[in-house]
């Protein structure tokens, strides 16, 4: 039996791009066909565009396409979670819904998986199209990551990989809500390689990472892989205490040795403000890693699938690991329910 590869494609409002991608992504894939078996598992991340009536027309003609369909918009992160948790493939590959991450890489990704990497990671050499705000900032944030995280994570890093299914499966098993893959897949170790690929621009459309989801992925690579923000904090207060204390003696020596009685009003008003601002810059620290706590421990799940919606062999005989879906697919029969008669 040969190898049965799983190609998850996360689709936020793709509908237009995306009948290109499945051309181009064929056509690679066509070439594979003695040697491998392949399954393309579109993760529509509650898209309102009609990204589902061309996934759904295009699984009509495609075997090898599965279709799954998250219940709202839960983001990037948590579309490639529920990817990895539904692909069934020896390795999993996953790439971009744009065209910005060449299907024609594939074949080397599997050489190199042939080869005995357990990770084969990309690394965008160049990126066209990408606007000066955005080339800048990423440039810094991957910069700044590793010496903040310690993580081997370089410039140009995306989520345009392909993990044998041993990682797949730790992966999978995580616990942690909030995902940086990023950041998770070096943090895991194993046997990589890492290939080059020139990122074009969009096949269509515009990003479909606002600014905000841009922030909150930022964040969550930081505050994900390191407590050093914390540990910033203390430093800022033993500094403080140091200087604070200093400048306490000078003053008591001032006022009870000297007598003299300053004006003050400057030194004063800047202390107060320095340290309030001190005092929130801290709070608001500990306020993303007590925000993550509470995420964590309210234990939601990841990401919801939209059952009704999803089609392709073996989505709807999937095991336990659906049982959300299962649940809002009971609670929602009576509302849609019609006599057999009717339907
Ligand atoms: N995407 C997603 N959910 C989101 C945002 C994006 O599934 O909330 C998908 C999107 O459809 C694309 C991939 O994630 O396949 C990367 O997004 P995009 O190309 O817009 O990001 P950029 O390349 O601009 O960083
Ligand atoms: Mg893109």
């Amino acid at each position: 039996m040969l190898p049965l590869v799983s190609i998850v494609v996360p689709a936020f409002n793709e509908a237009e791009g995306l009948p290109r991608l499945l051309a181009v992504l064929g056509n690679v894939l066509g070439a594979l066909e003695g040697r491998y078996r392949f399954e393309i598992l579109i993760v529509d991340d509650g898209s309102r565009d009609g990204t589902s009536e061309v996934v759904r027309a295009a699984c009509s003609r495609d075997r090898r396409l599965r279709y799954l369909k998250l219940a709202r918009n839960f983001g990037h992160q948590a579309a490639l979670t529920a990817g990895f948790e539904h692909a069934r493939g020896a390795c999993v590959v996953t790439l971009d819904a744009d065209l910005q991450h060449p299907p024609t890489l594939v074949p080397a990704m599997l050489e190199a998986w042939e080869g005995g990497a357990d990770v084969v990671d990309t690394r965008r050499r160049t990126s066209a199209g990408v606007g000066l705000f955005k080339g800048l900032t990423s440039r810094l944030f991957y910069r700044l990551l590793p010496l903040l995280t310690g993580l081997p994570v370089g410039e140009g890093a995306s989520d345009f990989r392909l993990l044998d299914r041993q990682v797949v499966e730790v992966l999978v098993r995580l616990p942690e809500r909030r995902r940086f893959y990023r950041g998770l897949v070096p943090w895991l170790g194993f046997d990589k390689v890492t290939l080059e690929f020139d990122a074009g621009e969009r096949s269509s459309g515009d990003t479909k990472y606002s600014l905000s989801k841009m922030l909150r992925l930022a964040a969550d690579g930081v505050f994900g892989f390191t407590e050093l923000p914390l540990r910033v904090a203390l430093f800022a207060g033993v500094v403080g205490m140091v200087f604070g204390g200093l400048y306490g003696v000078w003053v008591l020596y001032q006022t009870m040795v000297n007598h003299a009685t300053l004006p003050g009003w400057t030194s004063l008003l800047v202390t107060v403000i320095l340290f309030g601002s001190l005092n929130l810059f801290v709070l608001g620290i500990l306020g993303e890693y007590l925000g993550r706590i509470h995420e964590q421990a309210k234990g939601r799940p990841i990401y919801v699938v939209d059952r009704r919606e999803s089609v392709g062999a073996g989505l709807e005989s999937d095991d336990g690991r659906d049982a959300m879906c299962e649940v809002s697919r009971r609670a929602r029969a009576p509302r849609g329910a019609l006599a057999d008669g009717e339907r």
